[in-house]
């Protein structure tokens, strides 16, 4: 099993992982605190600069190494670290929930749903990924073969937020690996305990040294990444404004950028309201609201605006808000001070210009009560900003052209969802939604493991999941061939 040391106070201490080794980082150590409890939960090692430049470099070192392993020596591989998960997943969903506070549900289906499945799938994939056979165009002759492949793209840094630790990170690892890159990972300094129990996870499969580096620390850890002269592509997943600064210092670097967004839920006359009441829970006070993907603005038509507030607040009372070990808990605490603040600032300002603020339950520390703002208008900061927090702004429309300029007047694009029962109006409305991904009669927080997975405009670039993972992960190689003219008499040749 990988070194842990217990820590005086009987807490846990992790190091970081740099060329197959557990070392201490240059920056002494920082606390890993329980959001619900206050409590210490452990100490992490600090990295700097120069620990970066060491992770690099045993990257780069182990890469073409690893990409010259056989396939199937590396698919085998990623079963084995698959089967370690399934063992693990109960331990490290305990552990999420302990560090950064969502409910003890919310991260079995972490775990189970998602993060230990990216093995499995990373392997899959990358059995079926293809390459092409081009025809050729440029002189007639039927001499050339052109052929389009993929090459690993090199060391890829991987730097992952605190609302899912273990299954954002697991993505962009897993398919990195398999594919045949590097990676140095800086997980989020909210949920580094977690973290620390994946990368546990490819040591103990037996994963070459250098081939998963993790140097663990706060945001300048990650500038270093990106900054680096020998990292190829950043896999970035994170708030849109360090999205924006890594893009301004990376360079030439490949990016895959996965960022905020402020979803709009659509509920048109027609619509189905129990089904949209549903989704607008989901959508609001899944992980108290702390999802890219969350439901930010609900737009509700006139006609049926009264009902639907009215069946939303009846649900909501419902919820139980509180210790997020308890398995009956539906919600927990939010992350950490800097959300909180946000949370506060936006339903102030929305109240200060006029919106009506219905809290379900009272405020303590970091929990949060689920929030319900009528009369939101389109100007104020809630509206126009991700929150990231359990709160449910609603925005009146009164005809399907408002709500389309309504939805797509942020500077926001992941997902949007739209609630009706006329075919016509569904798909029409999709078609106009700049967002990069459309939800028909179904929540904004929902995603297909096998489906493209981004945004547009200022919530990402490139898109993640399955062979889309795998394009932003490779370098599209292309061979061409001469093979001369053919003197054979048998005929044949390429279309
Ligand atoms: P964040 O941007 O504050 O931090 C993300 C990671 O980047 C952390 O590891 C952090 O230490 C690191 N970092 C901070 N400054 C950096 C810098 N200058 N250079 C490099 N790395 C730096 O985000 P967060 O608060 O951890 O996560 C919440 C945000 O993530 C929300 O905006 C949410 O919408 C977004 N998110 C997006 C997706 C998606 O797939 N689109 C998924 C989950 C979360």
């Amino acid at each position: 099993m990988t070194v842990t040391d217990e820590a005086p106070a009987g807490t846990i201490h992790r190091r970081a992982l740099i060329n197959g080794e557990w070392v201490e980082g240059s920056q002494g150590s920082f606390e890993v605190k329980s959001p619900f409890s206050g409590d210490v939960l452990g100490t992490v090692t600090a990295c700097g600069p120069d620990d970066v430049d060491r992770a690099v470099a045993a990257a780069r070192a182990a890469q073409p190494g690893w990409a010259s392993v056989p396939l199937l020596d590396r698919v085998d591989l990623m079963y084995r670290a698959y089967a370690l998960c399934k063992e693990r997943n109960e331990e490290i969903a305990q552990t999420i929930t302990r560090e950064m506070g969502k409910t003890i549900r919310e991260s079995r289906e972490e775990m189970v749903q998602y993060a230990c499945e990216h093995f499995r799938r990373a392997a899959e994939d990358v059995l079926r990924y293809r390459g092409q056979v081009l025809p050729s165009t440029e002189e007639r002759t039927n001499n050339k073969r052109l052929l389009v492949t993929r090459r690993p793209a090199g060391v890829v840094g991987v730097i992952t937020p605190w609302n899912f630790p273990v299954d954002i990170a697991a993505i962009s690892i897993c398919y990195a690996v398999a594919i045949g890159d590097t990676v140095v990972w800086k997980p989020s300094e909210y949920a580094p305990l977690s973290s620390a129990m994946l990368a546990d996870i490819f040591v103990d499969a037996g994963f070459p040294p250098g081939v998963v580096n993790m140097v663990t620390g706060a945001g300048e850890v990650g500038a270093a990444i990106v900054e680096h002269d020998d990292v190829d592509v950043i896999a970035f997943t994170g708030n849109t404004a360090t999205g924006e600064r890594i893009a301004r210092s990376a360079g030439l670097k490949r990016l895959l950028l996965e960022l905020g967004g402020n979803g709009p839920i659509i509920v048109m006359p027609d619509a189905d309201l129990d089904k949209a009441v549903e989704a607008s829970i989901l959508g609001c006070f899944y992980l108290a609201g702390q999802c890219c993907t969350a439901a930010e603005r609900i737009l509700v038509h006139d006609a049926v605006h009264d009902e639907f507030v009215r069946r939303l607040e009846d649900r909501t009372r419902r919820l139980r808000v509180g210790d997020p070990a308890d398995d009956a808990t539906d919600m927990g605490p939010l992350c950490n001070a800097g959300t909180l603040r946000k949370v506060r600032d936006h339903i102030k300002d929305a109240r200060d210009g006029g919106a009506t603020v219905t809290e379900i339950g009272v405020a303590d520390n970091l929990l949060y009560p689920p929030t319900i703002l009528t009369e939101v208008t389109e100007d104020m900061v809630i509206a126009r900003d991700e929150t990231f927090g359990p709160v449910a702004p609603i925005i009146r429309f009164s005809d399907p052209s408002e709500a389309i300029r309504i939805a797509n007047g942020t500077p926001f694009g992941l997902n949007a969802a739209l609630f009706t029962n006329s075919l016509s109006d569904a798909w029409r409305m999709a078609e106009r939604l700049e967002h990069g991904t459309v939800l028909v009669n179904e929540s904004t927080n929902y995603w297909d493991q096998l489906g493209p997975f981004g945004g547009a405009k200022k919530s990402g670039v490139g898109r993640e999941l399955s062979t889309w993972m795998l394009d932003a992960l490779t370098e599209i190689k292309h061979i061409v061939f001469d093979i001369g003219t053919d003197d054979h008499s048998h005929g044949g040749g390429a279309a």
